[in-house]
């Protein structure tokens, strides 16, 4: 047990994960005035949605006929509004510790600390981690000249930046570091870039204008000392020939995998990879810690978002104990309640 500490974000509630069911959490616990933070190892809300599939129609969330990915992030990221969550993006959510007077300590691995008497898991399949290029001996530049995600964008202020990835990711951040960087460089082994067209236009029209040059080729080396990128050797793809590119800085998009991650450590009980919680309260195995969405089980759980969104729910009722406990739950309609309406205007 830890004593609680200052300088620290305190609030009714910690959600580890951003996806659908996390940012539908933020609704259900402000309907019940909890407050919540909200911590995600991506740059961005949504999760899968806006990760695996932003563009492809989900076709059964009720009531709504047609809905991407993407829109229902945005959308949900809308509704949340009149509670202003804190939402904490690149951070991985890392130690857990119990604290004196009952209450957890979250440590993000960037070093954010949030003190709260409720920790909600709605970390999905787990936190998404960058697959890694097949490129021998990369190791020493990782994370001193190599990245594989932008987490800080200061380091790349002025500098000599190859880019290597054809995907969304690749293609957004060429158009938001274009004007922090030095130079340029984006690599691809394909001549076709599987982004939006939009951003591929906008990337298209950096490249007409010498902003970005791009290069069709595969990357067999990093060359440098000491961690530190002095060039990039490409292969191109149309002549098959080895050439250098200086820079000293890279960024790979190489795509993600999901990853239980940290939270296999924080010794609660797990039943088929997933945590284990109850149908009440979807409570695990440590009391104040709940978990819903795609990385709780429970006889007959289905890995869908509207079973993520009536976890939501019955899991807010059963929080509201440990951040009010000498409240009484009141159950309340929006549609008459003006008490609801009110934090909703
Ligand atoms: C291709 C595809 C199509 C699908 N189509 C449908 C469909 O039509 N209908 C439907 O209902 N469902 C569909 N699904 C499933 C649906 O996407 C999931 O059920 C839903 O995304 C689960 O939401 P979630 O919020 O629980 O988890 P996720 O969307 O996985 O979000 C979890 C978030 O938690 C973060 N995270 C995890 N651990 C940590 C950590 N330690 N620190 C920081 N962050 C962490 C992750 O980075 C992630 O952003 C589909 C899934 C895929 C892959």
């Amino acid at each position: 047990m830890a004593e609680a500490g200052e300088g620290t974000i305190k609030k009714d509630v910690v959600i580890v994960g951003a996806g659908p069911v996390g940012l539908f959490a933020v609704f259900e616990l402000g309907l019940l005035g909890l407050e919540c933070c909200v911590i995600d190892i991506l740059d961005r809300p949504g999760g899968q949605c806006a990760e695996l599939y932003p563009e492809k129609p989900i076709l059964d969330i009720p009531s709504r006929l047609k809905v991407t990915g993407q829109e229902l992030t945005d959308d949900l990221m809308k509704q949340i509004e009149p509670f202003s969550p804190v939402l904490h993006f690149n951070q991985m959510a890392d130690s857990l510790t119990k604290l004196d007077n009952g209450h957890w300590r979250l440590t993000t691995d960037m070093g954010i600390v949030v003190e709260a008497p409720v920790v909600l898991i709605a970390g999905g399949g787990g936190s998404f981690t960058p697959k890694k290029p097949k490129i021998e001996g990369i190791e020493p530049f990782e994370n001193k000249s190599l990245y594989y995600a932008v987490r800080q964008m200061e380091i790349f202020k002025g500098k000599n930046l190859l880019i290597a990835g054809g995907g969304d990711s690749a293609l957004d951040w060429v158009l938001a570091l274009n004007p922090e960087v030095e130079s340029m460089h984006l690599v691809h082994r394909r001549a076709e870039f599987r982004a939006v067209q939009d951003t591929v236009d906008k990337m298209r029209e950096l490249e007409a204008n010498g902003k970005v040059t791009v290069h069709v080729a595969d990357i067999p080396r990093v060359n440098g000392t000491d961690g530190q990128i002095e060039s990039v050797t490409l292969k191109s793809k149309e002549t098959g020939e080895d050439y250098d590119v200086e820079c000293d800085t890279m960024l790979a998009f190489y795509g993600l995998t999901m990853k239980l991650g940290p939270i296999a450590e924080w010794g609660l009980n797990m039943d088929s990879n997933r945590v284990a919680v109850d149908t009440e309260k979807f409570e695990t195995s440590e009391p104040g810690i709940f978990c819903i969405g795609d990385m709780c089980e429970y006889p007959g759980k289905l890995k869908l978002i509207l079973s993520g969104f009536h976890e939501s729910a019955l899991m807010a009722h059963g929080a509201f104990h440990y951040a009010r406990p000498d409240q009484k739950l009141k159950f309340q309609h929006t549609t008459s309640s003006s008490e609801l309406q009110g934090k909703l205007a």
